[in-house]
């Protein structure tokens, strides 16, 4: 049984989206083009999302996280406007979770930092260790009454506007899913600092950098979780997290939708020529089935995690996480034909939507690591009980 949950409270699980959620998100409209051009957030987005309580909402009630349909809901309105925001969230939702997970006793105050806006970052991978944890070289040695961390964290999303990161480092010198653990490390710790941060072609607002530790001393109580227990740690987060790369990813689908139909039919009278012109229409329509498609997988998927207050299996996270992206790439990808020439200026949402997609087919495991992880489990699949 997982950390207490909130029940997402909706019987029709397909039914509309959170009214709040949209509202909320339609007020980022204006910020997504200038930020992707800036490559850094707008920081009015950060403090709308403090103003609005957007991190109350979407954390929970203090004692119960939010349901994981709720989440995603939040998660998708957004990234049908912004993916950058939408991964501020989502990768602050992940933390939140790591945290509730470990049933750490600093739990309840660091969950309570965050719904006051504080930001995190998560920082897993290096450069020799994506795809493959363990082979992780950062390591944290205990001294006394304190940690020493050593090492460096490649590609971390929100590095240099944390306040917090997430460490995972070796507490043990073998190969082997006992030998990690993870650490709460402020981001004003000495030895810590930003070596530099990546140019990207999507995500671009979102900051992804590498995150220095540089014998870093942090107390012995900074564990989250028990020690040598990163790896499960991580890998039960991500049948939480995954999902909301899903969520991202509906939101980028439904938005580069939402984006073809204002660029190919904005008024009625284009919308007749619209359906008189069956080769095009039938390429739209093919669109909406395969957002359909990913949308319903997504919150079959979150809904029964919410009615049975499990997390979701690890092939489940992984198929949501893999085929929702899949969606929001072909999506994005033939709304930028189908919208033919105008879509291709560097500034036009569609072809914002289209790097953002690129990247989500790439992070929280590439799409052939999840294939990997619903190989694993293809033995489990019982649809007698699904
Ligand atoms: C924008 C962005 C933000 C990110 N944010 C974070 C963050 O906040 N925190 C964090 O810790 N990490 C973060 N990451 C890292 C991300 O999770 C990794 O990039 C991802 O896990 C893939 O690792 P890699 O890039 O090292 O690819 P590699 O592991 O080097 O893989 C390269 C290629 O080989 C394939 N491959 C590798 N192993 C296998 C295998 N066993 N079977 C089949 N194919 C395989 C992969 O699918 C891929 O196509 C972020 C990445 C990006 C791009």
């Amino acid at each position: 049984m997982g950390p207490h949950r909130e029940n997402s409270g909706q019987r029709n699980p397909m039914q509309n989206a959170l009214p709040e959620a949209e509202r909320f998100a339609a007020l980022l409209e204006e910020y997504p083009e200038k930020m992707d051009r800036m490559e850094k957030f707008d920081p009015k987005v950060i403090s709308l999302l403090s103003e609005h309580s957007v991190w109350k909402a979407v954390h929970g009630s203090q004692g119960a996280e939010a349901s994981l349909t709720t989440q995603c809901r939040w998660i998708e309105a957004l990234a049908a406007k912004c993916t950058s925001t939408a991964v501020l969230v989502q990768s602050q939702l992940t933390v939140g979770h790591t945290i509730l997970l470990s049933g750490s006793p600093l739990a309840a105050q660091l969950l309570d930092e965050m719904r006051e806006g504080t930001i995190w970052g998560w920082g897993l991978t290096e450069a020799e260790a994506g795809s493959d944890i363990l082979s992780m070289k950062t390591t944290a040695h205990h001294e006394g009454s304190e940690y020493r961390i050593r090492g460096s964290k490649r590609f971390i999303s929100n590095a240099g506007i944390a306040t917090r990161y997430l460490v995972f480092a070796r507490t043990r010198a073998e190969r082997s899913s006992k030998s990690i653990s993870a650490f709460v490390v402020p981001a004003d710790a000495s030895g810590l600092s930003i070596a530099r941060y990546e140019h990207k072609m999507g995500l671009r607002a979102s900051p992804t950098g590498d995150v220095v530790l540089d014998d870093v001393r942090v107390p012995g109580a900074s564990t989250i979780g028990a020690v040598g227990e990163g790896v499960g740690l991580a890998l039960s987060t991500l049948r939480w997290s995954r999902p909301l790369i899903g969520a991202v990813s509906v939101g980028v689908a439904r938005g580069a939708f939402e984006h073809l139909m204002k660029a190919v039919a904005p008024t009625e009278r284009e919308m007749m020529e619209l359906t008189s012109h069956q080769a095009k229409g039938h390429r739209i329509a093919e669109l909406l089935m395969e957002v359909m498609a990913a949308r319903s997988l997504l919150y079959e998927v979150t809904t029964r995690a919410d009615t049975t207050g499990e997390l979701p299996s690890m092939w489940e996270a992984a198929s949501t996480k893999a085929f929702c992206s899949e969606a929001a790439m072909k999506v994005a990808s033939e709304a930028l034909e189908i919208a033919g020439r105008a879509s291709v200026e560097v500034d036009a949402p569609l072809q914002r939507c289209y790097r953002d997609a690129k990247i989500l087919q790439i992070f929280e495991g590439t799409n052939q690591i999840q294939k990997n992880a619903i190989m694993k489990e293809l033995g489990a699949v019982d649809f007698a009980r699904l």
